[in-house]
């Protein structure tokens, strides 16, 4: 068994598929490495004071636009990131667990880039946090991603979101460069649920067979 455990992170753009995903990697590792017995599935943001505060806020049509608001909401962002890392993620890490966290840092990255804090700053607060052992980016056209969601009832802008996921698609293929010493692995989304499950599964293998042995 590893030092520390086995952290897991899936992230990409709205509806690219990274929960399914998620599901499906939790349950193959089950049925594949009969040495792990439990897997923690995890999301961001999540159900605490902060994440609760971040729903509300994205939520709210008619929000601040505001450099002041932009802060506010990596601050939050951060905060709700904290207590995740503090209540759960570290302990079952220190307990040589296994965590497969569905959004995290990089999400805080990639969005808040896009919305205009300087990608230095995103990354500078989000310094200090576990960083995975292997990080999955799901890239995908933005149109196929609006379009899963204009198809699941979903009340959007449509022009308006697409060019939005674009940027944040342009920050997500930035960071392999920006954060060369942790293991960020982009994963052709624009594929069938099985030949990304496929190609997520040959992805984590390796981990998966160090972290049982
Ligand atoms: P995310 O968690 O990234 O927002 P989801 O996993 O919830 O995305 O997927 C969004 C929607 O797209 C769901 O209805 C899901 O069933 C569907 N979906 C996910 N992956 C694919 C795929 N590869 N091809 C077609 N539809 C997909």
């Amino acid at each position: 068994m590893s030092e520390r455990g086995l952290f897991i992170v899936v992230e990409g753009i709205d509806g690219c598929g990274k929960s399914t995903q998620a599901m499906m990697l939790a349950s193959w590792i089950f049925s594949e490495f009969k040495g792990v017995d439990s897997v923690t599935l995890t999301h961001e943001p999540t159900n605490s004071k902060f994440g609760k505060n971040i729903y509300a806020r994205l939520q709210n049509k008619s929000s601040d636009e505001s450099q002041t608001a932009k802060e506010r909401m990596l601050e939050l962002y951060v905060l709700d990131r904290e207590q995740h890392v503090d209540t759960l993620i570290a302990p079952i890490l220190a307990k040589k667990g296994l965590v497969i966290c569905d959004r995290y840092k990089y999400s805080t990255i990639a969005y808040q880039s896009a919305q205009g804090v300087p990608m230095q700053h995103t990354i500078d607060e989000n310094v200090g946090f576990p960083v995975p052992d292997v990080t999955l980016v799901f890239n995908i056209n933005p149109e196929t991603c609006v379009a899963r969601m204009e198809k699941a009832g979903k009340n959007l802008d449509k022009f308006e979101k697409i060019a939005f996921l674009e940027k944040v698609k342009e920050q997500y293929l930035r960071l392999p460069t920006l954060l060369p010493n942790e293991k960020i692995q982009i994963i052709n989304a624009n594929q069938s649920i099985e030949q990304i499950h496929a190609d997520v599964a040959k992805a984590v293998k390796p981990l998966l067979d160090a972290f049982v042995k």
